[in-house]
């Protein structure tokens, strides 16, 4: 059996083969030195070795177990999501045009925003999981770059990506796909007609909440791709062999935890849909959701394992319930082996979201466990 043979679960658990074969070990090493030794005659010791804002061993193996996850020929790792998406959004000119989706992860939106602001880019924002408005978008502006995320946080809106990468490039423009609610396990957006994939590996790729990273992939090693690779090691944003190692380490039960996560979220969200206290659920598992059926189509083992809902009533009901809940950890984030719980309009209060939404992430906890306690935190 060859390794393009293998599937992901495999390459996962074994870290695409790789073992430590200056000693034996099974587990890769961390070589933390910042630089590297040369021969007397001045040649290196290893090629592609020379200092550590170049590479490291623990990074290109981690980018190249994720490049296999993603089905892509390359993979660049940065030290957050938000590093990833900056460099992607860095290689437009001055004075280009972006066109990203609206109400996306907070973090993107607020930071895309105030870049194009300063740079003096076009921004243009569109629901694009309406497909339509989409495309008459992209066929009246060209433009550089076409930023979806799907699913979406915390609407869970599901974006067509093949439609999205045509209208992309009836534009002039490389779509780029924010798939880190749907990991690489679930969805392969490359695959679909996307030019970048993006991920923030801080979020289900490593699954342990002690890790913060990001990464980009791609088919197509362009000029684009090439500037940010090039902007990426000149401008410092790499991630340290410490958190590259924990990637490898935590990518091993990635299939696993995802395909647990949406099991339980599913259950879950079934659940919350039928509890009288609860108006409404936002996951595209759900035949209900708006995006059910694309999702089903662009999706293969599962939905995810994000969810939002709304708690009848106000946002003290929504706090209430919150702060009621005894095993969903309050905080933000999402990806974790264990459930979060989070209050998204008092993080972000003047963006539309609602007063009473919850969205939560769903662990590997035992699925009655988290029931009991979604129960007893709703109460009825
Ligand atoms: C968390 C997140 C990001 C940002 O990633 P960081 O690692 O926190 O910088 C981007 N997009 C989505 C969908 C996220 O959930």
């Amino acid at each position: 059996m060859t390794m393009i043979d293998q599937k992901k679960a495999t390459i996962a658990a074994q870290a695409a083969g790789a073992i430590d074969l200056s000693t034996g070990g099974v587990v890769p090493p961390i070589q933390p030195s910042t630089t590297y030794a040369r021969a007397r005659d001045y040649s290196l010791l290893q090629d592609g070795n020379v200092y550590g804002r170049d590479n490291n061993d623990a990074v290109r193996l981690a980018e190249e177990i994720l490049a296999k996850l993603e089905g892509a020929a390359e993979a660049l790792l940065f030290p957050t999501g938000m590093a990833a998406i900056a460099a992607v959004f860095r290689t437009i000119p001055n004075g280009g045009t972006a066109i990203v989706q609206s109400g996306i992860y907070w973090g993107t939106t607020k930071w895309i925003r105030d870049f194009c602001t300063r740079r003096d880019v076009t921004l243009l924002e569109v629901d694009a999981s309406d497909a339509a408005a989409l495309d008459v978008l992209c066929a009246a502006n060209p433009a550089h770059i076409v930023f979806v995320e799907t699913p979406s946080n915390p609407w869970l809106k599901t974006v067509d990506i093949a439609k999205a990468a045509q209208s992309a490039h009836a534009a002039g423009a490389k779509l780029v796909v924010d798939s880190t609610a749907a990991t690489p396990i679930l969805m392969q957006p490359l695959s679909m007609g996307a030019d970048i994939v993006m991920h923030s590996a801080t979020k289900a790729i490593n699954g342990h909440s002690d890790v913060l990273g990001g990464v980009l992939a791609t088919n197509n090693a362009d000029q684009t791709w090439q500037d940010v690779a090039i902007d990426r090691h000149d401008a410092g944003a790499v991630i340290g062999p410490f958190e590259a190692w924990l990637l490898i380490r935590g990518m091993r039960t990635l299939p696993l935890r995802v395909e647990r996560m949406c099991e339980n979220a599913m259950k879950v969200a079934h659940f919350l849909q039928d509890h009288p206290i609860v108006e409404g659920v936002f996951y595209p598992g759900l035949p209900t959701h708006t995006g059910y059926e694309l999702a089903t189509q662009q999706m293969e083992g599962g939905y995810g394992f994000l969810m939002s809902f709304l708690v009848k009533g106000g946002a003290a009901d929504a706090l209430q319930v919150a702060g009621r809940l005894n095993l969903f950890h309050r905080a933000t984030s999402l990806g974790g082996v264990e459930s979060l719980v989070e209050h998204r309009h008092t993080i972000e209060p003047h963006t539309g979201i609602p007063e009473n939404l919850l969205r939560i992430s769903v662990g590997i906890e035992d699925a009655q466990d988290l029931i009991d306690d979604l129960g007893q935190a709703l109460g009825q």
